[in-house]
């Protein structure tokens, strides 16, 4: 039976990205090895870095000045390098699910952090609007896409002082202002390859203006110095991730996939709106999430849960139970996820509601 996967991360990756990958196991760029016994310092290797990087600078139009890097440590590192590269003695985070009380927590280490809005009274449904950002903070650190609690942040807000995002759940989904940013991260098991690896996009000119000493490790400055091999790079997930993005390319880029993701997002709200048996968790629709979207059952079906956990599963859908903290349903629908798949949701969705 066809598995449609749902999962929220490590999650779906393009056919093309999975082929490709299995090739260069056994015989990476015609070497005759595979690409996880090969240098990285190897020809072959440092074009799959340079063509990677080079290819999300074109994808997201990255002006010049920015560095695109290839770290470790996921998203969570990025909580701590952040701060400690970029904040001197203040910054502002919006606080708008449990990724960004992590961030928040980690940069409360290096100085003043004001929490400039949260939607944690409503167990983050919605993305905070009227909220004022101090001047003086060295940069506003923003969520986009809430993986966990499905709302996302569709524009890049303008606040009067530059941005951090965390785009680890919608990273390459729709095209953004980069210029209006001094870093973007993002894990790559979400929209891109398998985990292991950590995009960052980075402004040149918003380093070396904090004064603590920073180790070699956690200093970004090191790592555009070595053009992302400080260390031994994580070969085998940045080759992965170099196949989706040309996959990417090919498919018309992030124009392409924002507009395919808005018609999978909206077969989906369409049905959750519709069906009497359940009700999206983020409610007002300029919130909702097209990378994540997370539902439960309605009020008076609430027992129907697990029945249709079952009936679902039993039709080939994988990875869509809802995360603890928010119970219920997620139905993960990133770039790669067709929309035959979330055509196949919401007919198990209708088919469970007549059933009933
Ligand atoms: C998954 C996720 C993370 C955690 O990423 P790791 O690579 O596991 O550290 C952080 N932020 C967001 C928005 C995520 O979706």
């Amino acid at each position: 039976m066809k598995k449609h996967n749902f999962y929220a991360g490590p999650s779906i990756l393009p056919e093309f990205t999975k082929g490709k990958t299995a090739e260069a196991v056994t015989n990476f760029a015609g070497t005759g090895l595979s690409v996880m016994e090969v240098s990285h310092r190897s020809k072959e290797f440092v074009a799959v870095m340079s063509e990677a990087q080079a290819l999300i600078k074109e994808l997201l139009q990255v002006p010049d000045g920015y560095s695109v890097l290839f770290l470790q440590g996921g998203a969570s590192t990025q909580f701590l390098m952040v701060p400690y590269n970029l904040m001197g003695k203040k910054s502002a985070y919006l606080n708008t699910g449990s990724w960004a009380s992590k961030a928040i927590k980690e940069a409360k280490l290096f100085g003043d952090v004001v929490e400039v809005a949260s939607s944690k009274d409503a167990n983050f449904n919605y993305i905070p609007k009227d909220y004022v950002v101090p001047a003086d903070a060295d940069y506003f650190h923003i969520t986009s896409n809430n993986t966990i609690y499905g709302t996302e942040l569709l524009s890049d807000p303008d606040v009067g002082i530059p941005l951090v995002a965390d785009m680890s759940s919608d990273i390459l989904s729709r095209p953004i202002d980069v210029a209006k940013y001094n870093l973007i991260y993002a894990g790559a098991q979400k929209n891109l390859g398998p985990s292991g690896a950590t995009v960052v996009i980075v402004k040149d000119e918003a380093l070396g203006k904090v004064d603590r000493p920073i180790p070699t490790m956690l200093n970004y400055k090191t790592h555009i110095d070595k053009e992302s091999m400080f260390n031994t790079p994580a070969t085998l997930p940045i080759f992965a991730c170099l196949q989706t993005l040309r996959w990417l390319k090919e498919n018309g880029g992030v124009e392409a996939m924002e507009k395919t993701n808005i018609e999978k997002a909206a077969l989906l709200y369409n049905e959750l709106d519709r069906n009497k048996l359940f009700v999206p968790t983020v409610t007002d629709p300029n919130d909702r999430s097209r990378m994540n979207v997370t539902f439960v059952m309605a009020p008076e079906y609430t027992e129907l849960e697990k029945d249709f956990l079952d009936f679902a599963t039993a039709k080939g859908m994988v990875g869509i139970k809802g995360h603890r903290s928010v119970g219920g349903f997620r139905a993960s629908i990133y770039n790669a996820m067709p929309a035959e798949s979330v055509k196949a949701l919401v007919e198990a969705m209708q088919d469970f509601e007549k059933n009933k």
